[in-house]
């Protein structure tokens, strides 16, 4: 029987979201919580776009070290030979891809406005798909844009077509979260059954189904006999109205009726570092959680009533599916209410030697204090907010890396 796998696409659907953002040390602390957790791929960002290209060079060292490990690092690029060589030029280490286009009517006639037939479509992938194998992709994911929208039989021969040319998975992309958990099911069965790949699922809340549309185009790709591959954001950041909340989404596969112990992930998540993890996204994208947020709202295990607050002191069990505890919560959270020294972008080294102090990090000389100051200023410039304890010891442990992940130099400008 196939499995669950989650890739997060946090680093790539989240960061392109309007009004949103990360730094690129922010987006390489979500890859080491995603690693941390047990993800199996993060989509950490576009190997196309110059600003992003020290940041996925450094991230591909820190897997070579074996920082980011074993997480899969995978780049997103739209199907295009021409795309596909740039990512090469720019990140000639990357190893796995996502290349992407659209294949729906309304897309093919509203996007590439006649000049593009189905066919055409088929061989442009297929051109970037070889393209990617040559270059040495390890593994290529190939997404059907608007996959939700396309005819069934149009979207069996893209898939068919992808297999053929070498694809690892087809991912099925509900782009305007138009499908239902009943929709998608029947479809993603279809798909699994006749292309013969595993399938990707990718889903939208536009219509407020993104988790379940996700774990019911799981079950479809499983009962069609293949490996279910769901992408997730953290906190359901992601456009429009967001993507598959990460932590909601593996409760549902792991707590649901009918799914547990039935339709299980292949790699085991650790759901005790959710609450760290959605706290961090939170402050680096500067959006609260919602209080009633699944796992780790405010409300997730909190109880009022006079009958449910009986009933959970009696027993939780009475009102609460899941225990707090195995979100990582139930610790006391300590705010500073009195004086608090922050690093910033133009502290210095006094108040910077207290705050690394707190968090037990000591310098061999002046010299090394300094260095690392200035980076943590470079790291201020580009968050424009104080830096967590992670993210201050992460560029403690790895200046070099750290550096890298700050340069913002402009390439290829006149
Ligand atoms: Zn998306």
């Amino acid at each position: 029987m196939g499995k669950i796998y989650i890739i997060d696409v946090t680093n790539r659907d989240g960061v392109q979201t309007a009004r949103l953002g990360l730094s690129k040390l922010e987006k390489t602390m979500v890859n080491i919580y995603l690693n941390e957790m047990g993800v199996y791929q993060s989509e950490f960002g576009f190997p196309t776009t110059k600003h992003e290209i020290y940041y996925l060079r450094s991230n591909l060292e820190l897997a070579k070290m074996g920082v980011l490990k074993p997480i899969r690092l995978g780049g997103w690029i739209r199907a295009t030979t021409h795309d596909v060589e740039t990512a090469f030029k720019y990140v000639p280490e990357i190893k796995h891809l996502n290349i992407s286009i659209s294949t729906s009517e309304q897309m093919i006639q509203g996007k590439f406005l006649g000049k593009k037939n189905r066919s055409d479509i088929i061989q442009m992938m297929i051109d970037a798909l070889e393209t990617a194998r040559t270059k040495g992709a390890d593994s290529v994911g190939v997404n059907a844009e608007d996959a939700s929208r396309t005819d069934l039989d149009y979207l069996i021969k893209f898939g068919s077509a992808a297999r053929e040319h070498g694809a690892s998975r087809l991912r099925y992309c509900d782009t305007l979260g138009y499908d239902s958990p009943f929709t998608i099911y029947e479809t993603v069965k279809a798909i699994a059954e006749k292309v013969g790949l595993p399938i990707e699922i990718h889903c939208h809340g536009d219509l407020g189904m993104a988790v379940a549309n996700s774990i019911a185009g799981a079950k479809g790709a499983i009962d069609g006999g293949q490996d279910a591959y769901i992408n997730t954001t953290i906190n359901g950041i992601g456009e429009r109205a967001g993507n598959a909340d990460l932590v909601a989404t593996v409760l549902a596969i792991t707590k649901s009726k009918g799914f547990e112990g039935k339709y299980e992930l292949g790699m085991p998540i650790d759901l005790s570092k959710s609450w760290e993890i959605s706290k961090f996204a939170s402050y680096a994208f500067d959006v609260p959680i919602p209080i009633n947020q699944p796992g780790v709202g405010a409300n997730a295990f909190a109880h009022a009533s006079g009958i449910h607050a009986d009933g959970v002191i009696k027993d939780p069990q009475n009102y609460e599916l899941y225990s707090y505890s195995e979100l990582g919560r139930g610790d006391p959270e300590m705010v500073e209410t009195g004086t608090e020294i922050c690093a910033g972008e133009y502290g210095g080294i006094s108040g910077f030697r207290h705050v690394m102090g707190k968090i037990e990090v000591e310098f061999s000389d002046t010299e090394d204090a300094d260095r690392i100051l200035t980076l943590v200023r470079y790291a201020n410039v580009e968050s424009q907010k104080p830096l967590v304890e992670k993210e201050l010891l992460f560029i403690a442990k790895y200046p070099d890396i750290a550096k890298q992940l700050l340069t913002l130099r402009p390439l290829d400008t006149p």
